[in-house]
């Protein structure tokens, strides 16, 4: 079975005393991953070692970072590198968030260096792709999501997208409590995986963890999580609930 993601993102939210106590009642509401299974916990930067060592002992539980540099280090003031993270022991970055696109003007150029510079690190990035609520009106979606796998993503060997990791977010379902359905949910990561399977064949397209983002919560979860092509989910506000995210984690694939 592909691995089933519940990745958390925290985005910049919670005091240190609120992340700490965030992350003490999530290791207290008992995290139980199979094999298969994984779960991330992408914290604001300076509160990465911190929730790092405190989930240190929970197996299949990771921290994740935000965001990366697209450059090595140097002068660049306010960065941080895919280096750095490397070297403080972080195997994983959300790339691509629909934020970072909107606020800081990350074009998928810009994204192909990130995903670039994290890979030559060791570092997995966790790809964000989706639509605005313009685009899925008129229709044209799956070409909007294709162009951005394209332009970031298929530059890579073949080999580099083998156990990637992909979430696809619709702008317009991130943080409004609008979720796709679960079926429109279906339909784009089944789109997603054929485009990916254009590229590097089929039996790579089918280790391809796709994610699904936008206003998850313990109560969609399990319906979104249980369609075929959906390997769990990018969650933001729900996942600084412990008791929303802990249902969330339990809702993955079996
Ligand atoms: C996100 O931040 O990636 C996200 C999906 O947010 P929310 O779950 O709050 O919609």
């Amino acid at each position: 079975m592909r691995t089933q993601i519940a990745a958390a993102n925290w985005k910049m939210n919670l005091s240190i005393e609120q992340a700490e106590s965030l992350t003490d009642q999530l290791i207290a509401g008992e995290i139980h991953t199979s094999a298969h299974q994984l779960v991330l916990l992408a914290v604001p930067f300076p509160y990465l070692l911190t929730v790092k060592n405190k989930i240190s002992k929970q197996s299949g539980v990771y921290v994740a970072a935000q965001n990366c540099a697209s450059t090595t280090n140097g002068a660049y003031t306010g960065e941080v590198s895919a280096e750095m993270l490397k070297g403080m022991g972080i195997s994983y970055v959300i790339i691509g968030h629909s934020e970072r696109r909107e606020y800081y003007h990350e074009n998928n150029q810009i994204l192909a260096a990130k995903v670039n510079m994290a890979l030559e690190y060791g570092v997995q990035p966790v790809f964000c792709c989706g639509e605005p609520l313009s685009v899925r009106e008129a229709g044209t979606q799956n070409s909007y999501v294709e162009t951005q796998l394209k332009e970031s993503l298929f530059h890579l060997d073949k080999e580099k997208l083998r156990h990637f990791i992909i979430a696809y977010e619709p702008i317009w379902a991130i943080g409004t409590g609008k979720t796709a359905t679960s079926d429109q949910a279906q339909d784009m990561h089944a789109h997603i995986r054929k485009v990916i399977a254009d590229y590097v064949g089929g039996e790579i397209a089918d280790t391809v963890s796709i994610l699904y983002g936008g206003s998850v919560k313990a109560a969609n979860a399990a319906e979104i999580f249980g369609k075929k092509d959906v390997d769990g989910g990018l969650v933001g506000g729900a996942s600084l609930v412990a008791s929303e995210f802990n249902v969330i984690i339990n809702s993955l694939k079996q």
